[in-house]
């Protein structure tokens, strides 16, 4: 899948975004080893705490479908600044991707690439425990 499909996935899930407070619309699109493509946009309370990022939205449905192992991220919302996973987000992707490419996007479309390892460096994993 080439970075512009998966980019294209994400911006069609930002427009299904549940944020009626801040009004910041993120969609996500999760592309599974399994060659599947999962969804995700967010999903806001009014009770803050409670609200759901799209990248976990689309690990959620992933996981629940049964796909635990992932090759690229594409997270994209809306305006000029560059949209990357929060560090929940980042710190729950480690736990099934360490090597994951994060395409973080701009509105308009336009995007970095970046290893979730420099998003997320020297993660806390299971070999942590080791
Ligand atoms: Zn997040």
């Amino acid at each position: 899948m080439t970075d512009q499909a998966l980019i294209a996935q994400a911006a069609a899930m930002r427009d299904r975004a549940y944020a009626p407070y801040p009004r910041y619309r993120v969609g996500a699109a999760l592309l599974g080893s399994n060659g599947k493509l999962y969804g995700g946009c967010n999903i806001e309370s009014a009770a803050y705490p409670a609200t759901l990022c799209a990248e976990r939205t689309a690990l959620a449905c992933a996981v629940a479908d049964g796909c635990t192992s992932f090759e690229k991220l594409a997270v994209i919302a809306s305006g000029e600044a560059l949209c990357t996973p929060c560090g929940v987000c980042r710190q729950l992707l480690y736990e099934f991707a360490p090597a994951l490419q994060v395409l973080c996007c701009r509105g308009d479309g336009s995007y970095e690439s970046l290893g979730l390892h420099q998003l997320l460096p020297l993660g806390f994993g299971g070999s942590s425990m080791d």
